[in-house]
């Protein structure tokens, strides 16, 4: 089975992408997710970060401090790095353990990486990649809707993650997210049709 990566800046629409995969009967595995469960009270990545950052970047229930911890590792590269380098090899883990799970009968499936050309974790496990895009305006748009998230926060984050030339040049395919729902499904069921015809070719199958 390929994995296809889905990659995107913060807003681009990667979650709405990832929903309409499912909706076609494509698996994801959202590393997002897998973060959150992973810092989560019971998370497995409690105790090193508790190890790594001290007690008090853990809640009453041993999860991570989130809004702690991002305003930390925005703040000190070192921290975001070894807060990474913590993550990173769990995150990856438990990436395998779920695409081991897919059924074989599956072409492909979806691995969504919000930081996929910064970082690479994921790189070599993935057939091709695709980068949801939209314009910076519209991102702000989008995530300023989210409680707590004001305009310059969004633009720091923004500032944080690849540029969009980067991604655009990076991407096997991309996905234009700047107009509506229906027009995200309708690429991705011509995106879908055609990895399918890809991979139905025996020479491309793995
Ligand atoms: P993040 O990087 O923060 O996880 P994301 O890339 O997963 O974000 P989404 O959560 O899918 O982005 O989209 C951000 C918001 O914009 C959501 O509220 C979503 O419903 C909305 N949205 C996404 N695409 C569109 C669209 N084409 N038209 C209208 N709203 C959209």
């Amino acid at each position: 089975m390929k994995i296809v990566g889905l990659t995107g800046g913060i807003g681009s629409g990667k979650s709405a992408a990832a929903e309409i995969f499912v909706s076609l009967g494509v698996d994801v595995v959202d590393t997002d997710k897998i973060a959150h469960q992973l810092t989560a009270p019971g998370g497995m990545a409690n105790p090193l970060i508790g190890a790594a950052f001290g007690a008090e970047m853990l809640g009453n229930a041993g999860e991570m401090d989130r809004p702690k911890m991002r305003a930390m590792a925005f703040e000190n590269p070192a921290a975001r790095q070894r807060l990474e380098e913590i993550l990173h090899p769990l995150i990856l883990t438990q990436a395998q353990n779920e695409l081991a799970k897919i059924a074989i009968i599956k072409a492909y499936a979806i691995l969504a990486v919000p930081l996929l050309y910064e970082r690479l974790t994921f790189r070599s496990m993935l057939w091709r990649t695709i980068s949801i895009d939209c314009t910076e305006e519209t991102q702000i748009q989008r995530v300023i809707q989210r409680p707590g998230l004001s305009f310059a926060a969004a633009k720091k984050i923004i500032a944080a993650q690849a540029p969009r030339s980067i991604r655009l040049q990076l991407a096997d395919d991309v996905i234009h997210n700047g107009a509506s729902l229906s027009s995200l499904r309708s690429q991705i069921e011509t995106l879908h049709m055609r990895y399918l015809g890809l991979l139905s070719r025996t020479d491309l199958r793995a």
